[in-house]
């Protein structure tokens, strides 16, 4: 039989097996702030938190939010993807440290307008420790931040790969959460437990905190197991899973090298067009303004 044309009506499903959406560019603000914080979370290292945290942040600021990226990783990948050098610089640990410190003078510019940086280092491995023996030692993130926020449109959190007490300083700042999931054998293994921790923090300390969805990553269509490894993912978290899912892809390996995100260094990219997505899909489910 010959092919068929193409219909007009037919629809294109996207690899969640929705239907496939491009959503609408967000609307320009005509003012800033109050930010939205959102924590970038899985106690699993690997999995594309980082990344993440840098292109996303990047795609808010190209659709003219002001965005702030907090390093909250000892290892400072963001602050190296971000091209910020950490050594000898006030970070985030300061501030935990010294809440009489302001938070303004350790923000810096990065190369990317509309996006700033709270850098971390080294240091912040002591601060799990110095946080022990404070009082309302869940909260200190949060009372840094909320000094930050009006001045900004949306905070992402690069949590570290634990369930420790900075990953719960994190989600107790926060008013949403955002999974990434790669796309390998044991997705999945873990997160029961990172859900179980989401729903104490919500209990006993930030009852307003969302789960803003997961996003799979790292996420290549020409293997029948990522497919799987997918599948598995929407069964399991259905519409909390994201739309848009982030393709496999050596460019990222190369961003982090250059220090700048792929939405600057390789625009048309599709991996770059991804984030760009996930960022307009944050909007269009009201996650972000
Ligand atoms: P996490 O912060 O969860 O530890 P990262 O974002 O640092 O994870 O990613 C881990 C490694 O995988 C990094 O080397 C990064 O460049 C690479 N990576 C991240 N996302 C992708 C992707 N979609 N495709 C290929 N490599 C990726
Ligand atoms: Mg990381």
């Amino acid at each position: 039989m010959a092919k068929t044309h193409k219909q007009s009506d037919e629809v294109i499903l996207g690899p969640t097996g929705r239907p496939y959406h491009g959503f609408a560019t967000p609307p320009e603000l005509d003012s800033h702030g109050p930010a939205r914080i959102v924590a970038l979370c899985n106690q699993k290292g690997g999995v594309g938190k980082t990344t993440t945290s840098i292109n996303l942040a990047a795609s808010f600021a190209s659709y003219g939010r002001k965005v702030l990226a907090v390093d909250f990783d000892p290892q400072g990948a963001l602050s190296a993807g971000l091209g910020v050098a950490t050594h000898d610089v006030p970070t985030i640990y300061d501030l935990l440290v010294d809440m009489k410190r302001d938070p303004h003078e350790v923000v810096v510019p990065t190369a990317t307008p509309g996006l700033d940086l709270l850098p971390a280092n080294i240091d912040l491995s002591a601060a799990e420790v110095h946080l022990v023996n404070e009082v309302a030692r869940e909260m200190i993130l949060s009372h840094v931040l909320r000094r930050l926020a009006p001045e900004y449109d949306l905070i992402l959190i690069d949590c570290q790969p634990s369930l420790g007490l900075l990953t719960v300083n994190a989600l107790t700042a926060a008013h949403g959460v955002l999974v990434p999931l790669e796309c390998e054998f044991f997705a999945l293994r873990g997160v029961a437990l990172l859900v179980e921790t989401i729903e104490k923090v919500q209990d006993r300390l930030n009852p307003s905190l969302e789960l803003d969805g997961l996003l799979a990553t790292m996420y290549d269509s020409r293997t029948l197991h990522s497919r799987e490894v997918l599948e598995r993912i929407v069964e399991t978290f259905g519409d909390k899973v994201f739309e848009t899912v982030i393709g496999r892809t050596v460019k990222f390996p190369d961003a982090s090298v250059s220090g700048v995100p792929i939405i600057d260094f390789a625009p048309e990219h599709p991996a770059a067009q991804a984030y760009l997505r996930l960022a307009r899909e944050l909007v269009d489910r009201g996650a972000v303004a």
